[in-house]
């Protein structure tokens, strides 16, 4: 690392709490897929700040429509109302199929938004006793980090040192509809999956897996709450993980791109008779719903609603897949995904992922690890062919080089 880059990580190290880990790059400066550091070095950008920046750093209607807003009103509390919140709820509800929206500002306070909607639906439509109401979840979730979503991780890292946990909670085999069949109750009031899961490595479930859930839940009077913070809003080639099977859950949660890279913005989507469930004072948040995170909103759902950023995910998405296929037995175990998203083992007795992603890294890409030797690459739905060929080129490379 250079004299700006040693600085900056320097002071970083020192005045921070160290619960990340970050590859020694220091960021200045960002634009579409490329990102430039305090020495000045460029890096293409394949993490897109875990699918928070689908649209590219600084997607220009995505800054001007946070400009424009800047100058008018920035925060006004739910205690009163505002221009850009009816707006932002309808037009993000008609994206998706639903009747209502609640705004969040993280993903985590949407998965929670989620639990409670479930537990108040299930005690106040379906019946469940009050105070034991289950939710069933999936083994190697990634839900976030809240003590409530720590709980039923099965992750001792993200887990141990962190208890008392908070109980109803029913841990399941991930792409298992018979285990969770088995696991629903008199008392179950939801499932929630990631349809694909994200943290654990890009595992995508065997083909009619969320189907099968879906028509579980429907038969079985229980909500499936699709977790596609990670997943949705382009990144798998279509505006929603569950489109690929014509699966519709009865709640969203979405959050990172919706907020464009630009303003934490989260949001539980579904219809009245579950979102109806919550009465005023019952849920909330300060900053959930302000009028800079719906104007930025509104100019996410304007772009997904063109259907451009799906469709490059699909295709460019295939081309990165084919590519990368053509790996396994030099270096790479396997290759899972899903449009422009790949989780991709790399032969342990190689290299750790951390090791791929420092000298990748070094080769300027951006990648992260997840899980001792996986990579996971997902870069910005604006990358070019040219650009992810450049990017699985410094792969080859490196696997050639450890
Ligand atoms: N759910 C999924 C599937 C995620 O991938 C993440 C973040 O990585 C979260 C929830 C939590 O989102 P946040 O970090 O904004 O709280």
């Amino acid at each position: 690392a250079e004299n700006a880059t040693r600085q900056v990580i320097a002071l970083a190290e020192e005045s921070s709490a160290h619960n990340y880990h970050p590859l020694p790059v220091a960021i200045a400066h960002a634009e579409g897929a490329w990102v430039t550091d305090v020495d000045g070095r460029r890096y293409l950008d394949c993490l897109a700040g875990y699918s928070a920046l689908n649209f590219g750093h600084r997607h220009p209607d995505l800054i001007a429509a946070a400009r424009a807003q800047l100058d008018r009103v920035t925060l006004t509390s739910r205690a009163f109302h505002h221009d850009q919140f009816g707006p932002f709820c309808r037009e993000l509800a008609d994206l998706a199929g639903k009747d209502l929206v609640l705004p969040m500002n993280t993903g985590a306070e949407a998965v929670e938004t989620g639990i409670k909607v479930a537990r108040k639906w299930g005690y106040q439509v379906k019946g469940v006793p009050d105070g034991q109401a289950t939710i069933i979840v999936a083994e190697n979730n990634f839900h976030g980090r809240t003590t409530t979503i720590i709980s039923f991780s099965t992750d001792p890292v993200a887990r141990d040192g962190f208890g008392p946990y908070t109980p109803g909670f029913k841990i399941v085999p991930y792409g298992d509809a018979e285990a969770i069949e088995r696991a629903i109750g008199d008392t179950t009031v939801a499932v929630l999956l990631e349809p694909i899961q994200g943290e654990a490595g890009v595992i995508v479930p065997p083909p009619g897996y969320l189907a099968a859930v879906r028509k579980l839940c429907t038969e079985r009077n229980v909500l499936f709450l699709a977790d596609e913070i990670q997943s949705g809003l382009g990144r798998t080639g279509a505006t929603f993980a569950c489109d690929h099977e014509d699966v519709e859950p009865d709640l969203y949660l979405l959050g990172k791109a919706l907020g464009g890279g630009v303003v934490p913005v989260s949001a539980v989507v579904g219809d009245r008779d579950v979102l109806g469930v919550l009465k005023p004072g019952e849920h909330g948040s300060t900053f959930g719903g302000n009028p800079l995170a719906c104007a930025v909103g509104r100019a996410v759902v304007r772009l997904l609603a063109t259907g451009e950023y799906q469709a490059r995910a699909r295709e460019l998405g295939e081309h990165l897949h084919e590519r990368l296929a053509a790996l396994v037995g030099d270096g790479v175990v396997e290759v899972r995904g899903r449009g422009l998203w790949a989780g991709i083992d790399i032969d342990p007795a190689l290299a750790t992922g951390r090791e791929i992603c420092e000298r990748l890294a070094a080769r300027g890409v951006l990648a992260k690890d997840t899980h001792g030797s996986t990579i996971r690459l997902a870069p910005p739905l604006v990358v070019d062919k040219d650009e992810l060929d450049w990017a699985v080129d410094q792969l080859v490379a490196v696997l050639r080089e450890v």
